[in-house]
């Protein structure tokens, strides 16, 4: 056989034993029979392992490289690693490689695997208002339940045999024989499927798997003070698991319709309202929208644009209980789009009687304060 085992692997010359390793590993699992169907997948898997067996010993290394022969005593391709027992295997090829090149046995032995259920993720619209106090939200959700009839075991009346393939350990021992001699393996029962325990009599209603597909109505409470985009965990409401394993979790994305009137802040609200400029002059009471309905909120004599009013209690519930926020409402003020003739009159009086007609400039001082909200309680 004049094949170039360095070739093979694709690999250099001077290739350290590392980088064999990794070679024969990336091509063992490209071309094993069990993931690759092509003609000649297998073919190529047995050159590989005759590759990777004569370049992974030193000694028949040195002789390829010297002589195109690893020895005479050896004959490459037979008496070596038959790639077939790999069906034999837990299909795991860190285990396979570990087993050929070093000391691993595999995994550690009696352990059983229990398959907890797959979490579930929904995402749920809430209004701003239901942020406020909270909301209950009727969902229904498709899943893998436990099966009632035999709840969960899958078996029909209960009845479980220890497996007589792994003894109930879920796993069994293998020696095989691979390039570099007999190796042991420890590798999952695929009798059990790692449980240990075999079915004698399936339930009919979930074929022995311990589960069902079905419509399940929940009602889901959503906390006043929650945020637009967080999670919720409702513990056990995912899938069931496998053969009575336990569920998995529920996580509920939650995300807040943005409001037409206000503007949410941590637990404050915001609201703009233009009020004429003759409350603003004269003081008075303003309707306005809360959370909780209308409310009355004075006007104080004299209110410049931009003043901010708070309103305590009137904004968002606080996640964890204790006190609501706030409503903030920033005062803009409407100058009148046209006036009648009377109306003109007056206000030319008004000016008459008003000291200063000429503007005056307060960007230094206090500007930015009243506009970053001066608070006005
Ligand atoms: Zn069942
Ligand atoms: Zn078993």
């Amino acid at each position: 056989m004049a094949r170039n085992y360095y070739e093979t692997l694709g690999i250099s010359r001077d290739a350290p034993r590392d980088e064999i390793k990794k070679a024969y590993k990336r091509l063992a699992k490209q071309y094993h029979p069990d993931l690759n169907k092509d003609a000649g997948a297998a073919e190529k898997l047995k050159e590989i392992n005759e590759a990777a067996s004569v370049l992974c010993d030193d000694k028949k290394r040195a002789n390829y490289d010297r002589f195109g022969t690893a020895s005479e005593g050896f004959t490459a391709g037979t008496g070596g690693f038959d790639f077939r027992d790999f069906s034999n295997f837990d299909f795991d090829f860190d285990n396979i490689f570990d087993s050929f090149f070093g000391s691993s046995f595999g995994r550690a032995q009696g352990q059983r695997r229990m398959h907890r259920g797959s979490d579930l993720n929904i995402e749920i619209e809430i209004s701003l208002k239901g942020a406020a106090f909270g909301v209950k939200k009727r969902i229904t959700l498709t899943r893998l339940d436990k099966c009632a009839e035999c709840n969960g075991s899958g078996s029909r009346d209960n009845s479980l045999e220890t497996c007589p393939d792994c003894n109930g350990r879920g796993v069994v021992k293998q020696t095989i024989r691979t390039p570099f001699g007999m190796v042991s393996t420890s590798t999952t029962c695929r009798r059990c499927s790692g449980q240990g325990r075999i079915i004698t009599n399936p339930c009919k209603a979930c074929d022995g798997r311990g589960r069902v597909k079905r419509n399940r109505k929940l009602e889901v409470e959503i906390p006043a003070g929650i945020e637009d985009g967080s999670n919720l965990r409702i513990a056990g409401e995912g899938e069931a698991g496998e053969h009575g394993a336990p569920a998995g979790d529920l996580y509920i994305r939650i995300s807040i319709k943005p409001d037409d009137v206000f503007e949410r802040q941590g637990n404050d609200v915001w609201l703009n309202a233009n009020i004429p400029f003759t409350v603003a002059a004269l003081g008075g009471s303003i309707k306005l929208p809360t959370l909780d309905g209308e409310a009355e909120l004075k006007i104080p004599a004299g209110t410049q644009a931009g003043t901010v009013f708070r309103m305590r209690g009137n904004g968002i519930g606080a996640l964890h209980g204790g006190a609501r926020g706030s409503q903030n409402v920033r005062i803009s003020i409407a100058v009148p789009e046209s006036l009648s003739r009377r109306q003109r009159e007056l206000l030319l009086e008004f000016e008459g009687l008003s000291k200063s007609k000429n503007y005056s400039v307060d960007a230094k001082k206090g500007f930015f304060d009243r506009i970053k909200g001066a608070f006005n309680e």
